[in-house]
């Protein structure tokens, strides 16, 4: 049985990250992996979240019993307030359905499974070339048709916005859109406000359906509302959409997969309708979902106090990331390193695309042990105090060599 099978390769990220914990030198750098070190490159959790972790174990009424299909219903509430804005009239006008979901990949994947099923058949989804990985995995999985629209412009280390409204505009009517809400992966680079008008001119005139996926929000720029602001925007256009959300990030909960999928409606009549074959699906696949990271998500969110102690936490991880990406900017300009570096102060969030090349990655892995993905992202927590300057000088070397 089975022998036909080929063997498949090792996720590229994972896989780096194997290679840095094996590595012995002692200045080894791993810019992989999208999880938020201190500035001693250790595994930080949030004080708000341990506070929360303390009120939930002295609970005495604690139990382990299972949450409903659709998960905690104050937790789902509180996150769709959070991404769609507290006063948002979807809300108020019971359009919308959250269901809690395996983190933000489950997010994704439930999203994509419920359109596979409910949407039209004979459009694609159109994905940002580059994206995270995962996204082409899951609509794959699913059986939906992938199509790319170009997003990075590698003259300008910037977004192409031209090609990729073009690439919107010429796609099949009704189209699946796939955004990044902020701080897109791989590349930090968001569409100002001005261009999201214009993503949103065209997802209109063709009809298409928006779909969010939203991993970042507070984290990217320590400011959640702004981070928001595109989903809302849509959302107050009038568009129906759907919204994956994620707490790893955020809260830095990574592996209590923690998550959220919001569907927005135009209509309150579908609500019930929607919500009952999400648990369908659900139920097939999870049966209910954990409930530590969202027992924790939902005490922060509704206890004011907490709250802003967690808006502070952000402001902490995202100002330290912003503080990295200045001092290597500092540096490849003290060190004259050939190229423009503007970009790395000019992205949003967790990574940076250096512009690197794949040979040039290879010398940093083999040299001086650095590592990152093949297409030159690099993950900004990784950096810190002690290692940036390694870091950019081994950029400079690899860039002039
Ligand atoms: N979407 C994007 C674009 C991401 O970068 C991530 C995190 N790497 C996710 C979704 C979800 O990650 P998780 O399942 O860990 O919440």
């Amino acid at each position: 049985l089975f022998q036909q099978i080929e063997e498949a390769q090792p996720d590229a990220i994972f896989h780096l990250s194997a290679l840095w914990r094996n590595d012995p030198d002692s200045r080894k750098v791993n810019l992989g992996i999208g999880a938020y070190r201190d500035d001693d490159g250790k595994p930080w959790v949030l004080p708000v979240v341990r506070k929360a972790e303390t009120i939930i174990y002295n609970d005495p009424n604690l139990n382990h019993e299972y949450l409903s299909i659709t998960g905690m219903p104050e937790f789902r509430e509180a996150a769709a307030r959070l991404i769609l804005g507290a006063d948002n009239p979807a809300i108020g006008e019971k359009r919308i359905v959250a269901v809690q979901t395996i983190s933000g990949t489950g997010a994704v994947h439930t999203a994509a499974a419920f359109l596979s099923r409910f949407y039209r058949k004979d459009v694609p989804v159109l994905i940002s070339n580059p994206t995270w990985i995962n996204h082409k995995l899951i609509f794959k999985g699913v059986g939906i048709d992938i199509v790319e629209y170009p997003y990075w412009n590698p003259h300008t280390k910037g977004l192409e916005i031209d090609g990729m409204l073009k690439a919107l505009e010429d796609a099949k009517p009704g189209s699946i859109v796939l955004l990044h809400a902020c701080a897109h992966n791989p590349t930090g680079v968001d569409p100002t406000q001005e261009q999201w008008k214009q993503i949103a001119d065209v997802c209109e005139a063709k009809t298409h359906f928006p779909f969010f996926d939203c991993a970042y929000q507070g984290f990217a720029s320590g400011d959640l509302d702004r981070d928001a602001w595109a989903v809302r925007y849509f959302v107050e256009r009038g568009f129906e959409t759907l919204v994956a959300q994620s707490f790893s990030k955020n809260f830095g909960l990574y592996c209590q997969r923690t998550g959220c999928l919001t569907v927005v409606l135009n209509n309150a009549s579908v609500a019930k309708k929607v919500e009952s074959q999400m648990a369908i699906i659900q139920r097939s696949e999870i049966s209910n979902p954990p409930a530590h990271g969202a027992r924790i998500v939902n005490i922060v969110l509704h206890d004011p106090e907490l709250y802003n102690e967690w808006v502070q936490n952000l402001k902490t991880m995202s100002s330290r990331i912003q503080e990295m990406r200045q001092r290597l900017y500092n540096k490849l300009i003290e060190l004259k390193t050939p190229g423009t570096w503007n970009h790395i102060v000019d992205q949003i969030g967790m990574f940076s695309f250096t512009g690197l090349k794949g040979k040039q990655v290879q010398v940093l892995k083999e040299k001086y042990h650095v590592y990152l993905t093949d297409n030159g992202r690099i993950s900004m927590a990784g950096l810190s105090s002690k290692n940036v300057d390694y870091f950019a000088k081994a950029v400079d070397d690899v860039v002039r060599t």
